[in-house]
């Protein structure tokens, strides 16, 4: 199946069945995975706390294509990497079922695993309505960066002339 920046979750996540074994257990020893839009409340649910407990004891901010987004804390220990804090000593997840989406959709084993992580990228990490989201995502594709149909610049900004004028800083 092609998956398109238009492709609907419901879709793209039957591509991204819940399963766990070692070979996608590496990201979580030296990061975490960014939320989803509804990811927040799924884990506060079932961590039994709430949204702004769940923020201020397991989450952090961090920026993408100029947009701060939300993920487990990474236990760093000095360094820039760590493992994340729902990462525990078995070697699990410790909130599998409600994984943030950017967990759920790392499929390293399939073949259109890099295409759900360039679905996640257009339709959660990159904000068409920023000229700067826009201007840092034009420099991941000049840097021989990789998308999928529906995710060229002219699809997300259509009106020829306000892209140009944002690639030109002339709309900051
Ligand atoms: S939330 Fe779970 S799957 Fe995601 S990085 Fe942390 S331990 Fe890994
Ligand atoms: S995507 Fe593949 S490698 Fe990753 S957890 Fe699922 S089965 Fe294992």
């Amino acid at each position: 199946m092609e998956v398109r920046k238009t492709t609907p979750l419901k879709d793209v996540l039957k591509l991204s069945p819940a399963c766990s074994c070692k070979a996608c257990k590496h990201g979580c020893t030296m990061g975490s995975g960014f939320l989803g839009p509804a990811d927040k409340k799924k884990i506060a649910e079932f961590l039994s706390l709430g949204e702004k407990e769940l923020e201020d004891a397991h989450l952090e901010k961090a920026t993408l294509f100029h947009q701060e987004h939300f993920r487990p804390k990474i236990i760093r220990k000095g360094k820039p990497y760590g493992r994340c804090t729902f990462f525990t000593d078995e070697g699990t997840c410790a909130i599998h079922p409600v994984k943030p989406l950017q967990c759920r959709l790392t499929m390293g084993c399939r073949d259109y695993g890099p295409m759900l992580q360039q679905w996640f990228m257009l339709n959660v990490l990159v904000n068409p309505d920023d000229p700067e989201s826009i201007r840092q995502y034009q420099q991941y594709l000049a840097s021989g960066g990789e998308t999928i149909a529906g995710g060229r610049l002219s699809e997300l900004v259509p009106d020829k002339n306000r892209l140009r004028k944002i690639l030109h800083y002339e709309i900051l």
